[in-house]
């Protein structure tokens, strides 16, 4: 299943390009421009996050933020206040409001994505230390050993298992098959080969029907967790 973020913010410019970042990202994005769309979509939407400007036409970002606070589901969504600079004294009324967290532009958008995996990582304190997750496609759980893929579970063998871990926990990082031969098997006496079968199964699991493949060969290197645009 997708994060759901609701995009509060009337700079059309600045909507689209965060629209376009977090749908990179695997999220799913539904942006309005202004409070009372924010509330109705707040309530029916049931976002897993929102980012809300602060300066808005006819309602400002504060009661936008009061009201979402006030409706009984909401009270836990997690809330980033999108504030300009000068308003920064503002910032501390949001958090006062209800308000997890604010970024003030210009920012950075991986320093955004950064602020919103650490809430969203509180807000679901259950799965804290326990889950591993990339681009919110695909999680493996420590304690259940669940890996899910779209939110549908996918079985792996025990060495598929660990390889997955292993490149979980260090995404993009290329690794050599003497290096996977090394951490997950550590035997020499296992063929080269043997790792690029267990790739091609692990492969096969995780990249369900309609997924783009996660794992990226690197030529003559070895292999690594990977979206390949
Ligand atoms: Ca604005």
């Amino acid at each position: 299943m997708k994060t759901k973020l609701l995009l509060v913010e009337d700079e059309d410019r600045l909507a689209a390009v965060l629209k376009t970042f977090f749908e990179k990202e695997n999220f799913s994005v539904e942006t309005v421009s202004d409070g009372e769309d924010a509330i109705f979509h707040a309530e029916s939407l049931k976002p897993d996050i929102i980012l809300l400007d602060w300066m808005l036409p006819n309602m400002s970002g504060l009661e936008i933020c009061r009201q979402i606070r006030s409706a009984k589901d909401l009270k836990k969504t997690p809330i980033i206040f999108l504030t300009a600079k000068g308003e920064e004294e503002d910032k501390l009324r949001g958090l006062d409001t209800g308000a997890d967290d604010y970024v003030t532009k210009p920012f950075s958008q991986m320093e955004l994505l950064a602020r919103i995996n650490s809430l969203l990582r509180r807000s679901n304190p259950s799965n804290l230390d326990d889950q591993l997750s990339y681009k919110n496609t695909i999680t493996m759980n420590l304690k259940t050993f669940r890996v899910k893929r779209e939110g549908k579970i996918v079985k792996l063998n025990p060495k598929e298992f660990e390889l997955l871990k292993l490149f979980l926990e260090n995404p993009g990082k290329v690794f050599s098959r003497d290096q996977l031969l090394d951490k997950i098997w550590g035997d020499v006496n296992v063929e080269a080969r043997t790792v690029d079968v267990h790739i091609r199964r692990l492969r096969k699991n995780i990249n369900i029907k309609n997924t783009k493949d996660l794992i990226r060969t690197v030529r003559s290197s070895g292999y690594s967790l990977d979206i390949i645009k």
